[in-house]
């Protein structure tokens, strides 16, 4: 097999590569982009664990494949000449990378040094950006996608840009939760929360915990209507959820479309508006701005920095 040349400043270089990346998309193509580079020649696959699609492969590749997401461990197979290695974040497997090119066996090694380097960044990376009581994104992730998404509208590339909706989510009473079962209960209603979010929104919905008892949702590729339905099922779920000790709990909710121009602070204001308008309706249950603006529940009124601080 052609192997690339592997001197020592371009270790070095292939290692700076990963080590810069500061989101885990880029990290995981700028990893798939290095080892197409070492090994030219090389068959690379990325298997999208979460949508099932490793019957496309040869029954062999398949059974290895199928073990390496119960280990969760790299696995080398000198027979199928066949090296793959789970993307595992968060405790949860989301993919496989296999690499298939003859004589594998010299590069093991090799491999596994690159995985590990992949691996800390990886880990660093889901530090940074997700909260740790509930291993959803963090606020600071929230900045960082919000940021992304209103530069694409407002670029206007609308035709690439997927509709989005934002909503936010406060439970009801938590502060009760708190006081009469104590915090570790109230830590433990937080995570089931989350469970129950990542149960119920769509894998490429941005789920992410603000701070608090206060979570965000950002819905891809859905139109407000449907989002309202959407979230209406959450609403319900949770209120039909039997929380050890503290039995059940309500949350409310306020929705919002992104359009075309909006800037942060008023899509922030927007979905808050709605929110305040739950809670202040009677709690558990889901508004959304448009349709409060429509009813004149609401007027319209552009957002100061000093309204965002309540959310
Ligand atoms: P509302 O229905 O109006 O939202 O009432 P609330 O009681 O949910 O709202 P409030 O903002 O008064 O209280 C939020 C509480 O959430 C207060 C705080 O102690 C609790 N809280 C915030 N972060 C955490 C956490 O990480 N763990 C636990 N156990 N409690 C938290
Ligand atoms: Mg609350
Ligand atoms: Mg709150």
């Amino acid at each position: 097999m052609a192997l690339m040349i592997l001197t020592e400043e371009k270790c070095f270089e292939i290692a700076i590569q990963i080590v810069s990346q500061h989101n885990k998309e880029d990290l995981l193509v700028t990893f798939q982009e290095t080892l197409k580079k070492i090994f030219p020649t090389c068959q690379l696959t990325y298997h999208d664990v979460t949508n099932n699609v490793l019957t496309e492969n040869s029954p062999d590749d398949t059974r290895l494949l199928e073990h390496c997401i119960v280990s969760k461990k790299t696995l080398f197979s000198e027979e199928n000449n066949i090296f793959i290695f789970p993307i595992v974040s968060l405790g949860k497997i989301n993919g496989l990378v296999s690499l298939k090119e003859k004589a594998l066996s010299k590069y093991v090694y090799l491999l596994e040094q690159l995985i590990a380097l992949f691996n800390n960044q990886q880990l660093l990376l889901d530090n940074n950006n997700h909260d740790a009581l509930t291993g959803l994104m963090n606020r600071h992730s929230f900045e960082d996608r919000i940021a992304n998404i209103i530069n694409a509208f407002q670029r206007r590339d609308n035709e690439n840009t997927p509709q989005y909706c934002f909503a936010i989510l406060d439970i009801d009473f938590f502060k009760r939760v708190n006081d009469d079962f104590g915090h570790l209960y109230g830590d433990e209603v937080l995570i089931l929360f989350a469970n129950i979010m990542e149960n119920t929104f769509r894998h490429d919905d941005m789920l992410f915990r603000y701070g608090g008892e206060e979570f965000a949702v950002l819905l891809r590729d859905i139109e407000l209507n449907t989002a309202v339905t959407v979230l209406n099922r959450f609403k319900k779920m949770v209120a039909q959820y039997d929380f050890p000790q503290v039995n059940s709990i309500t949350v409310s909710i306020g929705v919002t479309e992104i359009s075309a121009g909006i800037s942060r602070v008023d899509l922030i204001s927007q979905a808050d508006q709605a929110l305040y308008f739950s809670k202040g309706n009677g709690r558990n249950q889901v508004n959304s701005y448009e349709e409060l603006i429509l009813l004149e529940k609401l007027t319209t009124q552009s957002a100061t920095v000093d309204d965002i601080e309540i959310f």
